[in-house]
């Protein structure tokens, strides 16, 4: 079968095409600008350069078609005809409480998700609109949703419980969730693989560090703990987002400035994290540039996400009481040498070694602990879209 894999954003849409049958990835793609001037698709049938076509799309379900016509297309596309997509899996970043797992959509799943919207209020709605516009051209396909937050929902009270009056949990959902949760469960499931082991005896700490970074404690193949929270502002510094901070400097800060609570979250997220301290960038390579030359700001940056992963690592090792191993991914994990050295350097009392010559690479799964290291440090390239297409296949299946 093949599955159709889509992550819709506000005026973006990422798409792959695997196979599943041998799980080979056959086509992938990007449409920028939905419903802007200038919008474009850019596709790539596997082995052949991209194509990129200018044309209006003017909503979601303008490039959920483009995206159909690419895929379909004689000359770069994959299939002969819509029939031959068996299934369509969906990114969805919010289901609160409302599910631990992926699901076949239905109109009740809708209807949740809809309910979910005010906590996710920039994600959920562009995910149903692009889960509507396929239903719309693909109205006998069956279709799965597959949220960043599932994997978490497995997380005991006392880690997603905050300290705050407990109606705010009951009346709101105010608790937290965690998201990237397609991307730990697939990493901590590939480092059981790699390291021949159950999943199920195994405690790891997983790394996902890019634009937006978390980690989380996997104890016995479940999510235990996670750094993000409420929203994926908490936890670590991120590029551009704070992570966390003494909620007290949102009011003082407010008032400072005479920022209103929009404001004020408008910089928490989009002009903080090491964005914030270096005022370099928000990309780690240009931080690290600067660094190099001597810019003592994006040092300091870089030693602040240094320092508040390797709490973190400390802090979930003391929650799990140990650690098997801790998994390196996305685009700092996966290309981050130096970020990967700072962060482990130091930690040998806790069985921690990294094997210098070993961490000298990028994007593969590799192991880089030292021999000696009683914790295994792996490098795994996340595969968030593999993930969405073995769920919808297995749902699809069953
Ligand atoms: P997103 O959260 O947007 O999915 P990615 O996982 O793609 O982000 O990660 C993007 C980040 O990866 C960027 O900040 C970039 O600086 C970082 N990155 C990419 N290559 C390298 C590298 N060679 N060294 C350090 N950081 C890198």
């Amino acid at each position: 079968m093949k599955v159709l894999v889509i992550n819709c954003g506000s005026s973006s849409l990422k798409y792959q095409i695997l196979d599943m049958t041998n799980e080979e990835l056959l086509c992938k793609g990007l449409v920028e600008r939905i419903g802007m001037d200038g919008s474009v698709i850019t596709h790539e049938k596997t082995g052949m350069d991209k194509v990129k076509t200018e044309v209006p799309m003017k909503d979601h379900k303008d490039a959920i078609a483009q995206v159909l016509a690419a895929v379909q297309n004689a000359e770069y596309g994959v299939v002969a005809s819509m029939d031959e997509i068996g299934a369509v899996g969906h990114r969805v970043v919010h289901a609160g409480e409302k599910f631990a797992e992926s699901v076949l959509i239905t109109e009740a799943v809708i209807k949740a998700l809809e309910e979910c919207i005010e906590l996710a209020p920039l994600h959920n709605p562009p995910n149903l609109l692009g889960i509507a516009a396929c239903q719309q051209l693909m109205p006998t396909t069956p279709m799965v949703a597959v949220f960043d937050t599932a994997f978490h929902q497995t997380m005991p009270a006392e880690s997603y419980i905050y300290a705050l009056p407990y109606e705010y949990y009951t009346k709101y959902g105010v608790r937290r969730y965690g998201f990237h949760g397609t991307s730990h469960r697939y990493v901590s499931a590939r480092a059981a693989e790699m390291l021949g082991k159950d999943l199920k005896d195994l405690k790891i700490i997983t790394c996902h560090l890019g634009n937006g970074s978390s980690l989380a404690a996997v104890k016995d193949g479940k999510c235990f703990d996670t750094t993000m929270g409420f929203t994926p502002l908490e936890g670590l510094a991120m590029g551009t987002r704070c992570g966390d901070i003494d909620p007290a400097i949102v009011t003082f800060i407010g008032e400072k400035e005479g920022l209103s609570y929009a404001e004020v979250n408008n910089v928490v997220n989009k002009k903080s994290g090491v964005l914030g301290i270096s005022g370099v960038s928000s990309d780690f390579r240009d931080i690290e540039s600067a660094a190099k030359e001597g810019n003592e700001r994006a040092q300091l940056a870089l030693d602040v996400f240094t320092h508040k992963v390797k709490a973190y690592i400390g802090a979930y090792m003391a929650e799990m009481n140990g650690c098997d191993a801790i998994v390196f991914t996305a685009g700092v994990g996966e290309n981050g040498i130096g970020n990967r050295a700072a962060i482990c350097e130091g930690l040998e009392n806790l069985g921690i070694v990294l094997d210098a010559e070993k961490n000298n690479v990028r994007g593969k799964d590799t192991v880089i602990s030292a021999d000696e290291s009683k914790v295994k440090i792996l490098l795994i390239p996340t595969n968030e879209e593999l993930m969405i297409a073995r769920d919808t296949y297995e749902i699809v299946n069953a």
